[in-house]
């Protein structure tokens, strides 16, 4: 039986780019389900995140093409919120779907082979860019950058990989799970586990338009990808307070020496190591205290234990 597909399309601020996207995503759409690869029922859905241009009427034009739907925030919440009231929104009438950005930057012909991959039995495809020649230099340094201070941090991310993805029903419903409200979905997503794959594509420059993350708001979604997925940054003071502490052992040591030796300053020694000493105490307390902390983050967010892929009582 064929699948039906849902496109979800976080919109924010783009009347010059929706016109193009949504004639790109109908022909796209038609020539998909002539060659029988989705449902005829399937549909491009556009979130407006509190667009304050006329993003939101040309949705309601659309939405007069059967293929076309939309929904409306209440106000504008970011991407990835816009992303996930999208998805959860359209969970209820599809069995897959793909998420994408409104300024065609990601190759729209690779959901072919988002599908293939579907049919081989995968829950959810990721789309990573082949190469970054077209962003700007200073956009790919910081990216790379940025994703290996991810891995370091211990946080699982598939490289090159923006929100460009292919998730089904069932992903998408075990993601629902997942409670937090700090939002990072390239993060959160491979926690939810289950058959997956990747599909290679160019990614394209911004048609129209310009581009809603400036320096300001990347700086922002790096930071809330390593605090909302990572107690690491705690475990750091820790080692610190640590290292500290273990040099003002040494300190000690050496003015033991110098002591013993009889050449020793009054009173410095004293000082120093009280200064070691302390600083390291307190850092390594505040790195404990830190610990705790970061138990009672994470037991916030009361995140799913696990997530059931078959289970053979129900004959799957
Ligand atoms: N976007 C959104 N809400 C925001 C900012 C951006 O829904 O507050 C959407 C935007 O309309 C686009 C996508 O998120 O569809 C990615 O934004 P953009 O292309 O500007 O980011 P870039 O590709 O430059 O990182
Ligand atoms: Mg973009």
């Amino acid at each position: 039986m064929l699948e039906k597909l849902y496109i979800v399309i976080p919109c924010y601020n783009e009347e010059e780019m929706l016109p193009i996207t949504a004639k790109a995503l109908l022909e796209k759409m038609q020539t998909l389900i002539d060659e029988q690869k989705i449902h005829p029922d399937s549909k491009v859905m556009f979130v407006d995140d509190g667009s304050k241009d006329k993003t939101w009427e040309i949705i309601t034009k659309l939405h007069s093409i059967p293929y076309f739907t939309g929904v409306k925030l209440s106000r504008n919440k970011g991407h990835q919120n816009a992303l996930l009231a999208g998805m959860y929104t359209a969970v209820e009438y599809a069995d897959i779907i793909v998420s994408m950005d409104a300024d065609l930057q990601d190759d729209i012909n690779a959901i072919d082979g988002f599908l293939e991959k579907r049919a081989e039995g995968c829950e959810i495809v990721y789309g990573v860019r082949s190469s970054r020649k077209k962003d700007t230099k200073f956009k790919r340094g910081t990216a790379q950058g940025y994703y290996k201070l991810l891995s370091k941090m211990g946080v699982e991310i598939t490289y090159n990989h923006a929100d460009y993805r292919l998730m089904s029903k069932r992903a998408v419903e075990a993601l629902q799970q997942f409670k937090e409200v700090n939002l990072f979905l390239r993060g959160l997503v491979p926690m939810v586990g289950f058959k997956t794959a990747i599909v290679e594509y160019e990614r394209n420059e911004r048609q129209a338009g310009e581009s809603k993350y400036p320096l300001k708001k990347m700086i922002g979604f790096a930071i809330e990808g390593i605090t909302s997925l990572s107690v690491k940054p705690i475990r750091f003071i820790t080692f610190l307070g640590f290292f500290i502490f273990f040099i003002s052992i040494i300190m000690l040591i050496k003015v033991l020496v110098t002591w013993a030796i009889g050449n020793a300053v009054a009173g410095w020694s004293t000082i120093v190591i009280s200064i070691w000493a302390i600083g390291g105490l307190q850092l390594l307390s505040i790195g404990i205290i830190g610990e705790y902390i970061g138990k009672i983050y994470l037991e916030t967010k009361a995140r799913p234990k696990f997530i059931i892929e078959k289970n053979l009582e129900q004959g799957e």
